[in-house]
C-alpha cells in the first residue's frame, strides 16, 4: 500500500505560498509508515519547528491500473476521506531551494493521519464535495473539490502514466488555502460535508 499526495492542487493555496501553478499535476509519495489511523495523535518530530497541517479530500483505490484513461478514471475509486499532509515546512523551503526531494519535509514517519472512509455514492456530487478542518475549534481551512485544478479523473489518469495503482492505495488530492503551523496541545478536526471525519491532538 502507498500513498501518494498531489501538490498544488488549488489556487487560493498557491498563492498564499507564492508557488508556481504547476503545467501538469504534481505529485510524491509517503511510505506505509506516514500512516496514523483515525483518533491517534501526532508526535511533533525534533527535527522540524514548524510542522503545518495540510487538510485534504482522500480517496481509496478500489482496482488494479496502470496508463488509465480519463474516461475510465471514475471506475478506480468509490471512497473517500479526509486526510491530513503534514508538511515540515522549514525542511521544505530547504529542499525546494536546493533543488532536493520533498521527503525529508512530507513522509515523516506520522505525517499522514486519514479518516475512516465513506462511500462517495452517499455524497451528492463528487465533484464539488465540500471538507474543512478546525484547529481549536476554529475553521482554519475550508474548500470544495471544484476548486481543484486537476479532477480526481485528471490525477488518477497522470499518476497511473507512472504508477501503477493498487487496490488500497490512498491518494491525497491537495489542500486549499489557510495552511498553519501546529503546535503542541493543539487539536485539528477534519469534516467531510458535513460531518467530523477526523481528530488529531498535537503532541
Ligand atoms: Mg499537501
Amino acid at each position: 500500500m502507498k500513498i501518494i499526495c498531489i501538490g498544488r492542487n488549488y489556487r487560493d493555496h498557491i498563492s498564499e505560498m507564492n508557488s508556481p501553478v504547476p503545467e501538469e499535476p504534481l505529485f510524491f509519495l509517503k511510505p506505509e509508515t506516514a500512516l496514523i489511523r483515525a483518533g491517534l495523535p501526532f508526535f511533533i518530530p525534533d527535527f522540524s519547528s514548524e510542522i503545518h497541517h495540510e487538510v485534504e479530500l482522500v480517496i481509496r483505490i478500489c482496482k488494479i491500473g496502470k496508463h488509465i484513461q480519463p474516461r475510465f478514471a471514475h471506475t478506480y475509486f468509490r471512497e473517500i476521506g479526509v486526510g491530513i499532509d503534514f508538511t515540515a515546512r522549514d525542511l521544505q523551503r530547504e529542499c525546494i531551494q536546493k533543488g532536493l526531494p520533498w521527503e525529508k519535509a512530507k513522509a515523516f514517519d506520522g505525517s499522514a493521519p486519514v479518516s475512516r472512509m465513506k462511500a462517495l455514492s452517499g455524497l451528492n456530487k463528487r465533484d464539488a464535495i465540500a471538507f474543512s478542518l478546525k484547529k481549536n475549534g476554529e475553521t482554519v481551512q475550508q474548500s470544495t473539490s471544484s476548486e481543484m485544478i486537476h479532477s480526481f479523473d485528471q490525477l488518477i489518469a497522470h499518476v497511473s502514466r507512472y504508477v501503477t495503482l493498487k487496490i488500497g492505495d490512498l491518494l491525497f488530492t491537495g489542500t486549499p488555502a489557510g495552511v498553519g503551523k501546529v503546535e503542541a496541545g493543539d487539536r485539528l478536526e477534519a469534516y467531510l460535508e458535513e460531518e467530523k471525519m477526523l481528530q488529531v491532538d498535537i503532541r
